[in-house]
């Protein structure tokens, strides 16, 4: 940086620009929502095309990282728009709205993945068709490998269909947005389950494998109980559900629990007839795991909560409950003060659990903290076996679990062609935008189903965005880091040194002054100064975001 002052800068006189030594340079920078998103998606990208009605091309931009946008647009709990930019200045992009109208319009017309130009002749066994193992199967099938994904249950999708209820993700939807997986040529082999993976792999002549197995074991509490007493775990119940199956619950249903499946029980009982629906949860609401949408969702519907209370007893038609107090550090503690709640029947929701058995016999794979253990590349300490989503260690959702199978997708690629995987330097973050050059637009909110039905039927309470909403809300992305061909630079400069040269944009060094007036214009933060000897990059007038960005968190200890 010069230390000259600014008033004393050499001006537009030209005989002293040899003396400065910054100059603006055109940069793509990582915009936050596509940092954030577990799975990689360069929303930025797709949501150009969104803006131009090329809703195919969104599509098929949005798919080379994840391969459910329809179902993602219903259930991802959309961190990119947590760290959206534009959450500062009105409210944060409706990133997630976007995706599945892009999503819905793939399933209305029918498009399908482009097939594996070459086939490798090496097999991948994929335990689990959960949204861990769909994405790693999708991203191995289209590098040409050969793959089969074993699943234990009688259907694919994981807990994305035996976990979410169908009125938050319509079962057309999942089914469709899987057969397209299938049609690239991914084998599945349901009701397989996989008790010895090297016996498969064997069996198979597989030559890596990828586990996605999840975490199945409903977590159990002793809670002293009559024989009477109906108790039944949230994962089971809403599996039995799935299946078909009416349970009988009674009118009072108490869940015991304070996550998305405590919220997702209550809310099935609610529409299985239960009237009196609660959730005792010990903590209060701001600790709540479960998302605040939800919550509300709940409400909404009739569900209430008991906050700060434990279930002590279970009696054949009531509970006993204690209520808890926070302590200086705010954890709940038993204050020796009870309460009776009528309850026919109590759900436990108290987490699940990873069933390890397949992996018993490879003493090479670490299970600590009943997670399985993987390095950076997502590999298990047993070569060639690679492990994602809930059975390793992170947030537990769909989206990393999607991150997860992507990221070893790539990492069983690179090892099954003995190469190192080639790792693209990531870009800086987008930090800098100019808020002045836009007016504030009122974000579009999805409708939802009327009440009545909400509480009767498990129709879709969620209700996607028409062609002109959803166009208009990705014209609301403000482009973070990355230039979107405004002009603004053309016309602020008053040496006339930047211009557009066909889809490009240059500064000519000779003309200009170094003056920032660009860089201080420029709207989304895409012009910066550097050196004056770094390397001159013309940039794109369009498409410009970074193709990548590393997308799914590392595996972190829980
Ligand atoms: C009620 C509920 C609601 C949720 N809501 C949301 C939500 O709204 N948004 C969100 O992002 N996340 C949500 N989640 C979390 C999300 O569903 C999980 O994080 C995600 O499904 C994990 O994916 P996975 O691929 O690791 O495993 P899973 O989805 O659990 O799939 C594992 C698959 O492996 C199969 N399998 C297990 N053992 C074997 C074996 N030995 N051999 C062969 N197959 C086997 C199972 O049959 C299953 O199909 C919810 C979870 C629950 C329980
Ligand atoms: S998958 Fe989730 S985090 Fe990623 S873009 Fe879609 S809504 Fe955002
Ligand atoms: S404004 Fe657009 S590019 Fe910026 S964080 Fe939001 S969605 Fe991403
Ligand atoms: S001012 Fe406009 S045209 Fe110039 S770099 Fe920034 S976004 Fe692109």
């Amino acid at each position: 940086m010069s230390d000259q002052p600014e008033t004393l800068s050499p001006g537009p006189s030209g005989g002293a620009r040899s003396c400065r030594d910054e100059r603006p340079a055109f940069v793509d920078l990582l915009p936050p929502c596509n940092s954030a998103c577990p799975a990689g998606e360069n929303i930025q990208r797709w949501l150009r095309h969104v803006q131009s009605g090329d809703y195919e091309k969104a599509w098929r931009v949005l798919t080379e990282d994840n391969p459910l946008p329809a179902t993602m647009g219903r259930i991802c709990y959309h961190p990119c728009e947590t760290k959206c930019n534009r959450a500062e200045f009105d409210s944060a992009v409706g990133v997630n709205a976007v995706e599945r109208f892009v999503g819905d319009e793939a399933l209305k017309h029918g498009w399908q993945f482009a097939k594996p130009v070459k086939e490798t002749g090496k097999r991948v066994l994929v335990v689990g068709a959960g949204p861990s193992g769909l994405s790693a199967a999708y991203h191995l099938r289209k590098a040409g490998h050969t793959v089969a994904i074993h699943d234990a249950g009688p259907s694919a999708g994981g807990m994305m269909r035996f976990g979410i209820p169908r009125y938050r993700l319509p079962r057309d939807v999942l089914d469709a947005e899987i057969q397209r997986i299938l049609d690239l040529g991914v084998e599945l082999k349901l009701d397989a389950k996989v008790d010895d993976l090297q016996a498969a792999m064997a069996a198979g002549r597989f030559d890596a494998a990828f586990l996605g197995v999840g975490a199945q074991a409903a977590r159990r509490a002793e809670i002293p109980a009559v024989a009477a007493a109906t108790i039944v775990d949230a994962v089971s119940l809403l599996r039995s559900v799935e299946g078909g199956e009416k349970p009988l619950l009674g009118r009072r249903v108490a869940v015991y629990g304070g996550g998305n499946t405590a919220l997702d029980t209550a809310r099935t009982a609610r529409r299985l007839g239960a009237a009196e629906p609660v959730i005792v949860y010990r903590r209060i609401r701001a600790k709540m795991p479960a998302h605040d949408f939800e919550v509300e969702e709940a409400l909404e519907e009739g569900v209430t909560v008991k906050w700060l209370s434990t279930i002590k007893r279970v009696n054949d038609r009531d509970i006993t409950i204690e209520r808890m107090e926070l302590d200086a550090n705010g954890f709940p503690q038993p204050t020796g003060s009870f309460e009776i709640l009528a309850a026919d029947c109590v759900a436990l929701a108290l987490g699940q659990e990873v069933e390890i058995d397949l992996i018993e016999r490879i003493p090479a794979i670490a299970i600590a903290g009943g997670v399985v253990e993987v390095d950076p590349n997502m590999m298990t300490g047993a070569e060639g076996i690679f492990a994602g989503g809930d059975m390793v260690p992170g947030e537990r959702t769909a989206t990393v679990a999607i991150g997860h199978g992507k990221k070893a997708a790539q990492n069983i690629d690179a090892w099954l062609r003995q190469k190192d995987q080639h790792r693209e330097p990531r870009h800086a973050a987008a930090t800098s935008i100019n808020t002045w050059y836009y007016s504030k637009t009122p974000r579009a909110e999805r409708p939802k189903l009327a009440l009545a039905r909400r509480q009767t039927t498990f129709d879709e309470v969620v209700l996607g965005l028409g062609d002109v909403s959803a166009r208009n809300e990705a014209r609301r992305c403000l482009s973070c880091g990355n230039c979107f061909a405004c002009d603004s630079c053309i016309d602020v400069c008053p040496e006339n040194a930047v211009s557009r040269v066909g889809e490009r944009y240059e500064i000519d060094t000779q003309r200009c002054t170094s003056c920032k007036l660009c860089v201080k214009e420029c709207p989304c933060g895409a012009i910066t100064m550097v050196p004056n000897m770094a390397a001159i990059i013309p940039t794109r007038a369009t498409d410009t975001a970074p193709d990548r960005s590393l997308g799914c968190p590392a595996p972190q200890a829980r």
